[in-house]
C-alpha cells in the first residue's frame, strides 16, 4: 500500500495563488513519477479576501481543521490594503504558535549555473541550512504603548526568551547540523548588547552542545556574522539564532545565494504532534500578482522539503534535481536571467521529472 498524504493547500494572497498552483503540479507530477506515495490535497481559502468576508483570517474551527492534515502548503500573506502587522498576526503567527511550529527552516544553496551575489564567492562555498527560533524572542508579541500620540509616548516590545524554548530549538539545530556532513554549527547570539535572554541562549548552547559531542560549533554575534556571510561563507554550515536575528540573515542568505523568489522554508513541529508548513520565503509581491511571471521555484523547493519531512527523501530530490536541470539550461523566470513565466518555468519542471 502506498503512503497517503493529506496535503492541506493554503495559497493566501498576491502571488501566493500563482506559486502554489505551481508547486501542486509538480508534486503531483513527481507523485505520478514514483508511484509508490499519494498525495491528497485540500483547498483552504483563508487569506485577506477571507478576512474581508468574515472579519477573521481563522474561522474559530480553524486549527482543527488545520490539524487533520500531514502537511500544510502554504503561499503567502498579506495585501497592501490590509497592516501588515494584523495579517501577519491574523493568520501565520496565529498558526504558528498553537501547532507548535517552533523550528523555521530555511535552506539556501545555489542551484546550478547560478552565480552568488558576492563577486569573491564560489557557488559551492554557499550550502547553508539556517534555524530560526520560530515560537517566542522578540516576536513574542508582548509589550505595549502608553500616552499614544504625545511626545512622552513609550512603546514596549518585550524579547521573551524561556530556557525551555532556548533548549528546543538549540538541539534541533545541533540534530541538524549532526545529520548534515561537515557538523557544523554555529550559534548566533548578541550576548555582548542583550545582557539577559541572549546571555541564557549562550548558557543552554554550551549545555546542549555537550549532547553532540560530534558537532563543530562555535558562536557569532549577529552583526560579526553578516560580515562572514558575506566575506567567508565557506566556513559556515549549519546556522541557528532567534528569531529577529535570523529573519534578518535569512533574508541576507537568500539575497547571497540568488533571488528571494527561489528561497524555500519551513516552520516545523520538531515533535511531529501537529503539522508542518512549508511556505517560500518571499511575501505576495502585489507588484507583480496576476501578471503570471512570478518565480515558483521557492514554493516548488518548499514543497520538496514537504516531501522530505514526509518520509518521500527520493521524490524530494527528483524536485531539487529538475530545478537544478532548469537552472542549467537556462529555464527560469526573469529574477533569474531567464524569459520564461510561471506556467512555463512549470512545464519545464515537469518535463525534467518526467525525463528521469
Ligand atoms: P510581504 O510583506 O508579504 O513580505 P513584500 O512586498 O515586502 O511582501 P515580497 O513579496 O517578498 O516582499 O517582494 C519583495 C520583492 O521581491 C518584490 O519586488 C517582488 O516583486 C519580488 N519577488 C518576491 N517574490 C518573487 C517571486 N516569486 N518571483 C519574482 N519576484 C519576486
Ligand atoms: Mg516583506
Amino acid at each position: 500500500m502506498a503512503n497517503v498524504y493529506k496535503i492541506g493547500c493554503m495559497p493566501g494572497d498576491g502571488i501566493g495563488a500563482e506559486v502554489i498552483e505551481s508547486a501542486v503540479a509538480v508534486l503531483r507530477a513527481c507523485e505520478t513519477k514514483c508511484g509508490d506515495f499519494k498525495l491528497e490535497f485540500t483547498d483552504l481559502p483563508y487569506g485577506t479576501a477571507y478576512y474581508k468576508q468574515t472579519g477573521a483570517y481563522l474561522p474559530p474551527d480553524g486549527l482543527d481543521t488545520i490539524r487533520k492534515f500531514d502537511a500544510i502548503l502554504f503561499g503567502a500573506v498579506g495585501m497592501p490594503d490590509v497592516p501588515d502587522s494584523v495579517s501577519l498576526w491574523g493568520l501565520l503567527l496565529a498558526m504558528r504558535g498553537p501547532l507548535q511550529q517552533y523550528a523555521n527552516l530555511r535552506p539556501v544553496k545555489c542551484l546550478k549555473s547560478i552565480v552568488p551575489a558576492v563577486r569573491t564567492a564560489k557557488p559551492e562555498d554557499i550550502d547553508w541550512v539556517l534555524v530560526r527560533e520560530n515560537s517566542e524572542g522578540e516576536y513574542a508579541g508582548q509589550g505595549g504603548r502608553s500616552h499614544r500620540g504625545f511626545d512622552w509616548e513609550v512603546a514596549t516590545e518585550l524579547a521573551i526568551f524561556t530556557r525551555h524554548g532556548a533548549r528546543r530549538i538549540l538541539r534541533y539545530a545541533f540534530e541538524i547540523a549532526q545529520a548534515r556532513p561537515r557538523k557544523l554549527l554555529t550559534v548566533v547570539s548578541k550576548s555582548n548588547a542583550q545582557r539577559y535572554g541572549m546571555v541564557m541562549w549562550d548558557e543552554v548552547a554550551l549545555e546542549v552542545s555537550k549532547e553532540f559531542p560530534d558537532v563543530k560549533w562555535d558562536k557569532m554575534l549577529v552583526d560579526a556574522m553578516t560580515v562572514r556571510m558575506v566575506h567567508k561563507p565557506e566556513t559556515l554550515d549549519t546556522i541557528v539564532g532567534s528569531n529577529l536575528h535570523m529573519d534578518i540573515l535569512s533574508d541576507l542568505a537568500a539575497a547571497l545565494a540568488a533571488s528571494i523568489g527561489i528561497a524555500p522554508s519551513a516552520n516545523i513541529d520538531p515533535t511531529r504532534q501537529s503539522p508542518s508548513m512549508f511556505e517560500p520565503v518571499h511575501g505576495s509581491a502585489f507588484d507583480i500578482m496576476g501578471k503570471g511571471i512570478a518565480n515558483p521555484f521557492g514554493a516548488v523547493w518548499s514543497a520538496a522539503m514537504m516531501l522530505d519531512f514526509l518520509g518521500e527523501a527520493k521524490a524530494g530530490k527528483m524536485i531539487m534535481d529538475a530545478m537544478d536541470s532548469c537552472c542549467e539550461i537556462g529555464q527560469t523566470t526573469g529574477d533569474l536571467g531567464g524569459s520564461l513565466n510561471t506556467a512555463q518555468v512549470t512545464e519545464a519542471l515537469i518535463k525534467a521529472i518526467n525525463g528521469y
